[in-house]
């Protein structure tokens, strides 16, 4: 009966908007299922954004404040998530969690005296172990929600608890939960990774959360069933728990920058976007966005601005300030070479969004036909579900392992370079956006391989008479185990 109160879930995100706003869908959709009682748990300025963001639709959720002071942690004062933090104050956020643990305890303890019982299920953040082992304390079960792919969390996972790079003299390494044969590179590893040993502050934080994190019931992943057949196989052998696949979990519509830590300004006008992509041909425009926080060195933003010129190819780039600038900072022309906002403009081959444009809106339209992308899950998802084939440039967290995935698993990307430390040239950028936008060859193969996976997507998610998408089943599957 639907409309009788199933029990309650508590969810615990990380402090991040990229974690929160995930948390916030999978809420949703749990909800649109059956009817449980979900209280989110966070600090007092991410609920307060919680709450704005619920306010615009129907999501009936309860919000329960966790005190937090930052200045206590050695952080600025009100900051409570990592928009805006210096990347050197990044660590010292994700060590003020631990504190959250006595008010958490609290809590759990307040409902399970109001209710008589412990809540049901706590789902926790993969970055939140300490949860787990509040959870098992009070005798209930414990979800950890990975808002990664599976083959990006299981890679993240294993090289965080085993640090396999620092056991091996060579530029290639093996991580446990991968085949004998696979290889990462160190080039794939986020600064802050590469030079961990073990007792620096992120390895601290993130070996012993993360080994909690497995030690929970289950893993709801964002992804599909269908899309990541070697990723979902491995992290099953290597967790040895359930994985629901739930995903994906998409935005309804794209988010303004504003509510996504990116500055006041929405960017520019939805509207301005569509009529310029109208006026253009079927598939034939490069969406260029390296997501919600990071951008990329000067120098490599000067090779970009070059090879696109060069390639002749229409374009939207979101540009941010590169490295070294508030990203959220006014833009300077000589980041650019010199009159190329003009030319771009003048002869309409480009459109210059800065800090933020509507990407699934972009992602969705015909005239789009690739994305230049930093491979965070998100754009990841938003790009597949709508057959576009990915240039992958990672940057930071489990985003290498992303693209590697595209590009071998998947067939439907190629790396252009990884990170901010690497010097390219226009030339490389043009080569390469020539090979994925070609409407022959590689380019084709490539749009034909994301146009089958948008199938997958789709049909995963839809219901079609007696026959569930795998990610519904999944999402049943959940439902019925945290009820038995
Ligand atoms: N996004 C957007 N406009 C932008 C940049 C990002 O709407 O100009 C959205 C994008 O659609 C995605 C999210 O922000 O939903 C970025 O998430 P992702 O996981 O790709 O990367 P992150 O920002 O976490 O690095």
């Amino acid at each position: 009966d639907a409309t009788k109160n199933k029990g309650h879930i508590v969810m615990v995100p990380f402090m991040a908007k990229g974690h929160i706003i995930p948390f916030l869908a999978l809420a949703r959709h749990i909800q649109q299922r059956t009817a449980f009682t979900i209280t989110i748990a966070n600090t007092p300025l991410n609920i307060q954004y919680i709450r704005s963001a619920i306010s615009t639709n129907d999501t009936d959720v309860h919000l329960a404040e966790l005190p937090f002071n930052s200045t206590q942690h050695g952080l600025p004062p009100n900051t409570e998530s990592t928009e805006r933090l210096p990347f050197t104050h990044i660590a010292k956020l994700f060590l003020s969690s631990l504190s959250l643990e006595a008010p958490f305890r609290s809590l759990i303890s307040k409902i399970t005296q109001e209710e008589g019982h412990p809540p049901i299920c706590i789902i926790s953040d993969v970055f939140l172990g300490w949860v787990n082992n509040v959870a098992k304390s009070f005798g209930t079960r414990n979800i950890t929600f990975s808002t990664c792919g599976a083959y990006g969390s299981l890679a993240y996972t294993s090289i965080w608890v085993n640090l396999p790079h620092r056991k091996t003299d060579s530029d290639e390494f093996w991580t446990p939960g991968f085949p004998e044969n696979y290889r990462f590179h160190r080039t794939q590893l986020h600064r802050y990774l590469k030079a961990a040993d073990g007792n620096d502050e992120w390895s601290t934080f993130f070996r012993p959360q993360i080994a909690f994190s497995m030690e929970s019931e289950g893993w709801i992943c964002n992804t599909v069933e269908e899309i990541e057949p070697l990723g979902l196989l491995l992290l099953r052998n290597y967790l040895q728990l359930p994985i629901w696949t739930i995903g994906p979990l998409l935005q309804q519509v794209s988010l303004k920058g504003s509510e996504h830590g990116a500055g006041k300004e929405p960017g520019i006008a939805l509207d301005a976007c569509i009529e310029w992509l109208d006026l253009k041909e079927e598939s034939s425009v490069l969406y260029i966005s390296f997501g919600s926080q990071n951008t990329i060195s000067a120098s490599q933003m000067m090779a970009l601005a070059e090879g696109l010129e060069e390639s002749g190819k229409s374009f939207i780039w979101v540009i941010r300030p590169p490295v070294g600038f508030d990203i959220n900072g006014e833009f300077r022309e000589e980041w650019l070479p010199q009159g190329f906002e003009e030319r771009v403009r003048d002869s309409k081959r480009g459109l210059m969004v800065h800090k933020w444009g509507p990407q699934l809106e972009i992602l969705s339209h015909r005239a789009t036909r690739a994305f230049l992308s930093h491979c965070g899950w998100n754009s990841v998802l938003e790009s597949l579900s709508n057959g576009v084939p990915i240039i992958g440039w990672p940057l930071a967290a489990e985003q290498a392992y992303n693209a590697k995935m595209l590009v071998e698993e998947m067939g439907v990307a190629v790396e252009l370079t990884r990170t901010v430390e690497t010097v390219i040239s226009g030339e490389e950028v043009k080569k390469v956006i020539e090979i994925v936008m070609d409407q022959e060859g590689k380019g084709k193969e490539m749009k034909e391989k994301a146009n089958e996976i948008a199938v997958h997507i789709r049909e995963a998610t839809t219901e079609n008479g007696e026959v569930k998408g795998s990610s519904l089943r999944a999402m049943d599957d959940f439902v019925s185990t945290i009820l038995s």
